[in-house]
């Protein structure tokens, strides 16, 4: 496997990638599984697995889409968790934007924060919940305190912001028994509610009436927001169970919580760890672009009995995928 850090763009116009030159820092070395959020015309990107042995980091670059330029925003920090395969958002507070990273898998932690959870798997890497708040303008690391009911260590969830302030978490791989990761299916809301504190709620999760619709459990899905009445997220795909792709897509309403499932091809839900944006050509119209991604996990036997898990990438002509999601 090769690892890149080069700048592909998709005009979606006409369908076609292009490669572009950057500029400023060099780009965070191509690790996989690195936080990532948007915030106007910039792309900030923390930390991610090495891919190699358990080397993780946490150092936070800002890529600009207009000036294709890279800036090193934070180096590596000791009060941060290294890690991967988290979530983070941008979100304000009294006027003021901060990163909120969330949860994730590491190396062994240099400073256990002690409102937040640590999960060692049978092969040393560390599940967590820890959160992180970067002041956009302070450029000051804060370990903000949680109220409610916050979810457990958990890696490979997606985090959705639908307000300034509040974003909605679901799925990924906790540890179970015999510390091996297992997948869920719960929703929760995180809320910032000041510059120290964010609010948990868990929405009702799967325990619910068999007439109630609800998703399977999966990590590596994709899911984004498009703007409605209120906000709804879209979920395309991601990996269940047994190992096996789920291969289905959802919407959820965020004002009730409510999940439906929608029909899509399945070259377009057939994948785990892909992208998903949305692009609104009208109030009744939203096209869906999936880029890219794997296909099942298969265990292969390198030798001596060991066995270590090998997925392919989505090849041509599946790699991007445009969708049309139109009113009802
Ligand atoms: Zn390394």
């Amino acid at each position: 496997m090769k690892l890149y850090s080069t700048i592909d763009r998709l005009d979606f116009r006409t369908g076609r990638w292009s490669s572009h030159v950057t500029r400023g820092t060099s780009p965070p070395l191509g690790p996989e599984g690195y936080f990532c959020t948007i915030r106007n015309n910039d792309i900030f990107y923390m930390g991610g697995y090495c891919g190699h042995d358990n080397c993780y980091h946490n150092d936070v670059n800002l890529f600009n889409t207009l000036t294709y330029e890279w800036n090193k925003l934070m180096s590596s920090s000791d009060i941060v968790m290294k890690r991967g395969y988290g979530g983070m958002v941008c979100m304000e507070s009294m006027g003021t934007e901060y990163l909120v990273a969330i949860g994730g898998i590491g190396s062994t932690p240099t400073t256990y924060q002690s409102q937040y959870q640590y999960d060692q798997m049978v092969n040393g890497h560390v599940h967590t919940n820890e959160h992180n708040l970067l002041n956009l303008s302070t450029r000051q690391w804060i370990i903000p305190t949680i109220s409610g009911q916050c979810c457990p260590p958990t890696s490979g969830f997606t985090l959705t912001k639908i307000s300034n302030n509040k974003s909605v978490l679901f799925g990924g791989l906790v540890i179970g028994d015999e510390r091996y990761a297992v997948p869920v299916n719960n929703v929760y809301t995180c809320q910032l509610e000041s510059d120290t504190t964010i609010h948990w709620e868990s929405v009702k999760g799967p325990v619910v009436p068999a007439s109630v619709q609800w998703p399977v459990e999966r990590h590596g899905h994709a899911i984004t927001s498009i703007i409605s009445d209120s906000p709804t997220l879209v979920m395309i795909g991601g990996q269940g169970n047994d190992g096996q792709l789920v291969n289905d897509s959802w919407l959820l309403d965020t004002s009730q919580y409510q999940w439906s499932k929608i029909v899509l091809p399945e070259s377009v839900t057939g994948r785990k760890s892909h992208s998903l944006s949305p692009i609104m050509m009208s109030p009744d119209c939203v096209w869906l672009v999936v880029v890219g991604g794997a296909g099942a996990t298969e265990w292969r036997d390198v030798g001596r009995g060991v066995k270590k898990p090998f997925s392919t990438c989505i090849t041509d002509p599946n790699i991007t995928m445009l969708i049309e999601l139109g009113k009802n």
